[in-house]
């Protein structure tokens, strides 16, 4: 295991009937903005559950944060915010409010010209607002991490920053909130929480043994029961343990003291600036293809992956380790979703576009080993056509 620090001071606060607890989260004297997407948090109640908890504070509302949420629509709030001297932040929703709410803390007291802080990664930051969130959709972890991805319009540039400034202060997961979620978004969110997982497990061997039963456990998981929840749209305790499971899978627990992956996050994101492809479905279609091409660098932790999680035992080792790939492929497949850029009608110029935005934005030494230069992202990208 390599040395490592741990730290994590996001209060969960996790079941039904939680949102009123809001009361006793939230600064009495605070002034409040909540921060909403589109119609989903309105509509299913969970809006004013949380306005009914809030009570007499003094409370605003911006609405109208899109999936993968854009330095263009956050700046709006980041000028509201700093003209009406909100002191709190409250995200109502999914990674995207989450993410976009975590930009606007940091944005808000920042001196300079807010994009600066996703070029520098978040390590230019000062200070922050404190934030809570209200999650209604399990799958980026977002709700107990450090980390937020932004999408500048303009220039169709997806990047990822990072501060232990903008952790939620609190984070309300209540399962019963999840049940309207379309097909597709509970699917997104199973797979993104497994590629999170794959992505801090799938590396090479360190001996954090801690790390890896944690991260088997959790890939096993979210296997049983991510086409059980397709099934069984009404299952409290199916929602409950999806919640946590992708709460955990990127919290940093596991990923502490092991090596990390992220190659098929960064190219991935590239696939939604450019041509508008749920994350999710991006990781679906890069992490297979990226395993096939790197199965030398990644052999030894590919053949605990297949026996662990896939059980996988008969065969060479390479026979395992292209049944484990498919398996892969197949539960994403199981979840609905596909995995070839064709299916997306993507073909060879894409893979150039892809291309140039990650050489723009310095993404040219990516995975575990830094060793994923634009010729292995090009190969993987061409044998994910
Ligand atoms: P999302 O983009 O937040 O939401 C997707 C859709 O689900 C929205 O249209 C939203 O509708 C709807 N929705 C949310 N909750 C709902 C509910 N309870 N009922 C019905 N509809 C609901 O999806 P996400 O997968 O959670 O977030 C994706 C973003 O997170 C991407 O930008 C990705 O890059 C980022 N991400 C961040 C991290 C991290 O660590 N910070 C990790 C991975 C990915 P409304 O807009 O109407 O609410
Ligand atoms: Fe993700």
């Amino acid at each position: 295991m390599t040395n490592f620090e741990f730290f994590n001071p996001t209060k969960i606060v996790f079941g039904s009937n939680t949102i009123a607890q809001l009361d006793q989260l939230v600064p009495a004297n605070a002034r409040v903005m909540i921060l909403l997407g589109g119609e989903s948090a309105r509509k299913n109640g969970t809006l004013a559950e949380v306005k009914a908890a809030l009570g007499a504070r003094e409370v605003h509302e911006f609405n109208g944060i899109e999936p993968n949420p854009t330095y263009e629509t956050l700046m709006q709030a980041v000028q509201i915010i700093r003209a009406e001297k909100i002191d709190f932040l409250l995200a109502v929703g999914g990674g995207s409010v989450i993410d976009g709410t975590k930009f606007i803390a940091a944005a808000v007291p920042f001196a300079g010209e807010p994009w600066d802080i996703l070029t520098h990664f978040g390590g230019n930051i000062q200070s922050a607002l404190p934030l809570g969130t209200v999650l209604t959709l399990p799958a980026t972890g977002s709700e107990m991490n450090h980390g937020a991805v932004i999408t500048q319009k303009a220039t169709q540039t997806k990047l990822p920053f990072m501060n232990p400034l903008v952790f939620p202060q609190f984070s309300i997961l209540d399962p019963s909130k999840t049940f309207t979620l379309p097909e597709r978004q509970i699917a997104n969110g199973v797979v993104d929480a497994f590629v999170h997982t794959i992505e801090q497990y799938l590396t090479y061997p360190v001996n954090g043994m801690v790390q890896d039963r944690y991260a088997e456990g959790l890939l096993q998981i979210l296997i049983e029961i991510g086409p059980k929840i397709l099934a069984n749209p009404q299952d409290y305790d199916l929602r409950a343990n999806l919640m946590w499971a992708a709460t955990q899978a990127l919290n940093g627990l596991i990923g502490a003291g092991v090596p990390q992956d992220w190659s098929t996050h960064m190219i991935g994101h590239e696939l939604t600036a450019l041509f508008n492809i749920d994350h999710a479905r991006t990781l679906a279609i890069i992490l297979p293809a990226s395993l096939m091409l790197r199965s030398e660098s990644k052999r030894e932790k590919l053949l605990q992956y297949a026996d662990r999680v896939w059980h996988l035992h008969h065969g060479s080792e390479d026979e395992r380790i292209a049944a484990a790939i498919k398996k892969t492929r197949d539960f994403f497949a199981a979840m609905g979703i596909k995995t070839k850029l064709a299916d997306y009608d993507l073909g060879p110029a894409a893979i150039d576009a892809v291309i140039a935005q990650l050489a723009a934005h310095g993404m040219t030494q990516l995975g575990e080993r830094q060793d994923v230069s634009l010729e292995i992202s090009r190969d993987i990208l061409t044998a994910a056509l």
